[in-house]
């Protein structure tokens, strides 16, 4: 039931996600703490470098700059700028920073030198850096790896199918080349979507097959809820509930049990509890700071609320292996298992592959 396995199908999915709601809490909380400690979540901090007047045509997005949302458009920010946003999210407990650019690609040149620059800069400040700036070469992913980045965020945002009804200027298959050429680099990869699109539940459960059969799985898995902005094409859909977020969440974490989970848009309209909820069924991140790129977020002082109330820990930077935890039937106490987390640097990521063999050491 624990193994990470490649070839879900869409009915196994959609069979965990409709089952009875304390089951499946139940099995998502059982698979979470056998491989994450379950009081620990990563604050992360995201920051828009470069805002809006994008050339792409997502439906959701406020920066296409196709749409009339009152989104105010920046050029690429500096480094300098960039640092001290960096700093500022470190001392309110971030230990991640993702990057992003409204570009439909990454093009090389000058632009691309200052990004560079910018992850070699956060990279000294002991954190991870993460980017998400559209379609990359397979070169261009090794220049980010060379400089340090430890993350690369290319969201496939919903199935294939319902792909070409949100987006019509790249297709699918363009996001998992682009993964693909992430892949051959030592960068980890981000990538997850959104729910509240007007998708189906089988949307859901498609998106969760593509990710889940990529093998190595995604070190790190987004789960949004569209936040409807108005001038969009999606303004008007309807904000999904608790319920669907807490069932979508603790999917994912069954399909993909070594994956960071990470509580990504929509926070402002989820209650403490709920959010609890789904730190509960297996998310183990959020985004800290007023603003996701360009749309509301809890304040971080009221997170940080959050996390006392909860009992929950900041993740460290870097840890890339998750201590394996058991539970034994009746046993509250959980049993750590083995040797302390592994901790790693870019440059130093402990081949995946290995880090898993050594956990099935550990769990035999
Ligand atoms: S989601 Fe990204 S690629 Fe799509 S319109 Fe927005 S900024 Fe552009």
């Amino acid at each position: 039931m624990n193994e990470t396995r490649h070839d879900w199908t869409k009915e196994e999915i959609l069979a965990i996600y409709d089952k009875p709601l304390m089951e499946l809490l139940y099995d998502a909380a059982t698979i979470h703490r056998k491989h994450h400690d379950p009081n620990t979540v990563q604050v992360s901090t995201l920051l828009s470098i470069k805002t809006g007047g994008c050339p792409e045509d997502c439906g959701y997005c406020p920066q296409a700059a196709r749409y009339q949302t009152n989104i105010e458009g920046n050029d690429l920010m500096s480094v300098s700028q960039v640092k001290a946003q960096a700093l500022r999210a470190k001392a309110s407990g971030s230990s991640r920073v993702c990057m992003g650019a409204a570009w439909r690609n990454v093009k090389d040149g000058p632009e691309f030198d200052q990004v560079l620059e910018m992850v070699r800069t956060i990279n000294k400040l002991d954190m991870e850096v993460c980017c998400t700036l559209g379609m990359l070469t397979e070169n261009q992913a090794k220049r980010l790896a060379e400089a340090g980045l430890y993350a690369y965020n290319h969201n496939l945002d919903t199935s294939e199918d319902y792909y070409k009804d949100v987006i019509s200027t790249r297709a699918f298959e363009d996001r998992l080349q682009t993964i693909d050429n992430v892949r051959k680099s030592n960068v980890t990869v981000c990538s997850g979507g959104i729910i509240g699109m007007g998708e189906r539940l089988g949307d859901r459960a498609g998106m969760l097959v593509a990710l889940a059969s990529l093998n190595p799985q995604p070190e790190s898995v987004p789960i949004n809820a569209l936040v409807a902005v108005e001038g969009t094409p999606m303004a008007d859909m309807e904000p999904i509930s608790i319920w669907e977020m807490v069932r979508m969440v603790a999917t994912t974490r069954i399909v993909m049990p070594e994956t960071q989970v990470r509580l990504s848009a929509g926070r402002t309209e989820m209650s403490r509890e709920g959010q609890a909820m789904c730190f509960f069924a297996g998310a183990n991140s959020i985004f800290a700071g007023d603003k996701l790129l360009t749309t509301p977020n809890p304040d971080v002082n009221e997170d940080m609320a959050m996390f006392k109330q909860l009992g929950l820990n900041p993740q460290k930077p870097f840890i890339k292996v998750s201590q394996p935890k058991t539970v034994e039937a009746g046993d509250s106490q959980l049993q750590p298992l083995g040797e302390k987390p592994k901790w790693t640097r870019p440059g130093h990521i402990i081949e995946r592959n290995e880090a898993v063999k050594d956990r099935a050491k550990v769990t035999e």
